[in-house]
């Protein structure tokens, strides 16, 4: 009989959103007419920009017509989009050459399938709290992890000192649940630490369009010899809403050898082997998302997002509750009050004012006691849901 890929046994229940879901449909259950503010998700709520809808179009009518009509994209992306993208990257001052982007169908799949890269036995470091994918990934691969425990007391900011000992090692700035952006100093540390390990980073910038604090990095190619020990995995899932059109694209730059292999080439290969490419007409799509108007009708979208930011922001103000993330993240994570756990904070807030969050806990252990609220709600919700907070804990 075959044997399963036993690690697989090793995941913990992903009970997270499945609780959430389960807690607020039997409250909603036994309160048909309470309305439920929803601040938990971290999906969009925006639809696509008019200049991603008529290339959209525009893609499809191609593909009805012989001389336009695009079979099998190559399987790294299409050349147009490519060169969109590394020129995006130019006006930050990050030079790369077309065929260091590969396109992706996001940021998720990447962050999973590029663990193919590396050897089982090597180790993986994620700093907690952490977006679940990366601790999960890992396991099913059967891979050892170093849980790197992050505080209020390093504002979520963890640095590697002596004892810290990884190969991989995920960060995610913007950070996914904290909103906590690293400095540049303080992520050069890392990108030393890992030149001089021979470690290599997996950089998830997913929320790097939410950064407005002109001093942040929004690539970790911003800094010095990151080329040499970093791989950058990026989305339009946020930055343009594409969480369901679905383009992504990582950035391998042709430094990054190690035991004498490039992981580009061996990127190439992975890629011309495992998959066929994103579609045409998504990737015609998305190149629009770089165009100026992309850019600006974008920025649009962005801007009403931070508006919710604000807006929840002054309402944790008012009341004196801390939290962190809001301003160059889309996600803002607060100190439940009166030594509340996360779950007893989601129960208090569900029952009391319908607010739905996210409780810290199912962000790893040193979550607890920590609730994240999204900013990609309505407007209209988040304000209600802001006012209503301000109600109950005033
Ligand atoms: N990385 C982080 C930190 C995320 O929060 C998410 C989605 O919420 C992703 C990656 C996945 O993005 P994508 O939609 O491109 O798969």
């Amino acid at each position: 009989m075959i044997t399963p890929n036993m690690h697989y046994a090793d995941l913990k229940d992903s009970y997270l959103f499945y609780n959430i879901a389960g807690k607020t449909k039997a409250y909603l259950a036994e309160n048909p007419d309470k309305k439920l503010l929803r601040l938990g998700i971290g999906d969009v709520s925006l639809p696509l920009c008019d200049a991603v809808i008529k290339a959209l179009h525009s893609a499809v009518d191609d593909q009805a017509i012989k001389e336009n009509f695009h079979g099998y994209m190559p399987e790294c992306g299409a050349p147009f989009l490519r060169e969109a993208i590394a020129e995006h990257y130019k006006k930050r001052g990050v030079m790369l050459s077309s065929d260091e982007v590969f396109v992706s169908s996001g940021a998720s799949d990447e962050l999973g399938d590029i663990l193919d890269l590396f050897d089982r036995s090597s180790s993986c470091l994620v700093i907690e709290p952490a977006y679940p994918a990366y601790v999960d990934a890992n396991v099913m691969a059967g891979r050892k992890i170093v849980h790197l425990a992050s505080g209020k007391e390093n504002g979520f900011l963890p640095e590697p000192d002596e004892a810290t000992q990884a190969d991989i090692i995920y960060i995610c700035s913007p950070n996914n649940p904290t909103g906590a952006v690293f400095s540049r100093e303080q992520l050069q540390r890392w990108v030393d630490y890992a030149n001089e390990k021979g470690s290599v980073i997996l950089f998830d910038a997913a929320y790097e369009a939410f950064i407005e604090d002109e001093s942040l990095p929004h690539s970790i190619f911003e800094l010095n010899g990151a080329e040499t020990c970093a791989i950058e995995i990026c989305s339009l899932s946020k930055t343009a809403g594409f969480t369901g059109t679905r383009l992504g694209y990582t950035v391998i730059s042709k430094s990054l050898v190690r035991n004498g292999m490039s992981l580009n080439d061996m990127w190439v290969r992975n890629r011309t082997t495992k998959t066929n490419g994103v579609s045409y007409i998504i990737q015609k799509g998305a190149a629009a998302v770089f165009t100026d108007e992309g850019i600006c009708q974008i920025n649009d979208n962005i801007k009403i997002y931070k508006n919710n930011a604000k807006v929840i922001m002054e309402a944790l103000d008012k009341i004196g509750i801390w939290y962190c993330g809001g301003k160059n993240a889309p996600y803002i994570w607060l100190k439940c009050p009166n030594n509340m756990g996360s779950w007893d904070f989601f129960d208090y807030l569900l029952k009391e004012i319908q607010v739905v969050g996210t409780p810290g806990e199912g962000f790893g252990a040193c979550g607890e006691g920590y609730f994240r609220f999204s900013t990609f709600g309505s407007p209209e919700d988040t304000k209600e849901a802001a006012e209503r907070l301000v109600k109950l804990l005033s």
